[in-house]
């Protein structure tokens, strides 16, 4: 099928894509993206979470694959390199990597130290500023539309999720989130029916994987995203990729707070 002409993205738009695709598979919405958007111009951020492996199953599955990329903090636990170094293998995929700005980093670590963001939510979303924020904005240069895994019931934040965004953050381009309506074990069933590789982490407690530190396990009966920033009010959960931070002095080297 050939690429269609997308016109640009407006609010009135996106609620015109709202509308039409409402209620739409998870695959629909890939396959229409996969054929509105050239390969090189729209993009997997994957996490190598639940969400993102079964979005990679379906991706590869597609005849033009998109890119897929992943933010490497610095701070991932060794099980999800594994993970990384397997989905390569298995999917023969050249999965694209950013790592945050040596120099950022840098000044963060100076300034807060290497766990600063146990301290407070500022410190905090400064990590995640630097490790995550920033190099997603380099992933995202000259894409179209960015495809995430992003679920309702994942959170308070997520409950309004629609299947299509405008990312104003990055240069008004088209936000896709086709699982939105998926359940967790709906996940987890797609994902064994397909034999999809998976990280070892979910078989000891951890349903949602972010950074090494920022991760733990949930106790039966615990929300699913309870591991992740658990000192943290559940309205806070969110790293800035997918929600706006509160603006963050620029880091230089000891700059103070
Ligand atoms: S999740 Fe934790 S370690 Fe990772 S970028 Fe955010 S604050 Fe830093």
């Amino acid at each position: 099928m050939p690429t269609l002409e997308i016109p640009a993205f407006t609010p009135a738009r996106v609620a015109a894509l709202n509308s039409e695709f409402q209620g739409a598979s998870a695959e629909t919405l890939l396959t229409w993206a996969a054929h509105a958007f050239p390969p090189r111009r729209l993009a997997l951020a994957c996490s190598l979470g639940l969400e993102d492996m079964a979005l990679v199953e379906m991706l590869t599955r597609l005849p033009r694959v998109p890119r897929v990329f992943v933010l490497d903090t610095g701070r991932l636990h060794p099980e999800t390199y594994d993970l990384l170094q397997q989905v390569r293998r298995h999917y023969g995929l050249d999965v694209e990597v950013f790592f945050p700005q040596a120099a950022a980093v840098e000044a963060l670590v100076r300034r807060d130290g290497p766990n600063g963001f146990y301290e407070g939510l500022d410190q905090r979303r400064a990590c995640c500023a630097v490790r995550k924020v920033e190099p997603l904005r380099r992933a995202l240069e000259g894409a179209d539309a960015w495809i995430t895994g992003l679920r309702r019931e994942q959170a308070p934040t997520r409950r309004d999720l629609q299947p299509f965004e405008l990312d104003a953050e990055h240069g008004g381009i088209l936000k896709l989130n086709p699982l939105l309506d998926w359940t967790f074990e709906q996940t987890k069933a797609y994902l064994r029916h397909h034999r999809v590789p998976v990280n070892a982490l979910h078989d000891q407690g951890y349903p949602s994987l972010g950074c090494a530190p920022c991760t733990r396990p949930v106790q039966p009966g615990e929300d699913l995203r309870a591991g992740r920033w658990w000192w943290e009010e559940p309205e806070h959960k969110e790293c800035g990729l997918h929600a706006q931070p509160r603006p963050q002095e620029p880091l230089t080297p000891g700059s103070p707070r």
